[in-house]
C-alpha cells in the first residue's frame, strides 16, 4: 500500500472520501463528494484526489 504524508502537517494520509462544499453565486451550497481521495489523518483540511 502506498503511504503518503500530508505536506501541511506530515501526518499519514488515509484513503477515504472527501466532501467539498462550495457556495454558488446565488448563495446556495453545493456538496461535491470526491471519491476516492487521500485525506489527512489529522483532518487538517488537506486532501488529494486519487486519479486512476
Ligand atoms: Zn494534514
Amino acid at each position: 500500500m502506498k503511504l503518503t504524508y500530508c505536506p501541511k502537517c506530515q501526518a499519514e494520509m488515509i484513503e477515504d472520501a472527501w466532501e467539498e462544499i462550495s457556495e454558488l453565486s446565488d448563495g446556495s451550497l453545493q456538496q461535491e463528494i470526491i471519491v476516492p481521495a487521500w485525506v489527512c489523518s489529522e483532518f487538517c483540511g488537506y486532501y488529494e484526489r486519487i486519479i486512476h
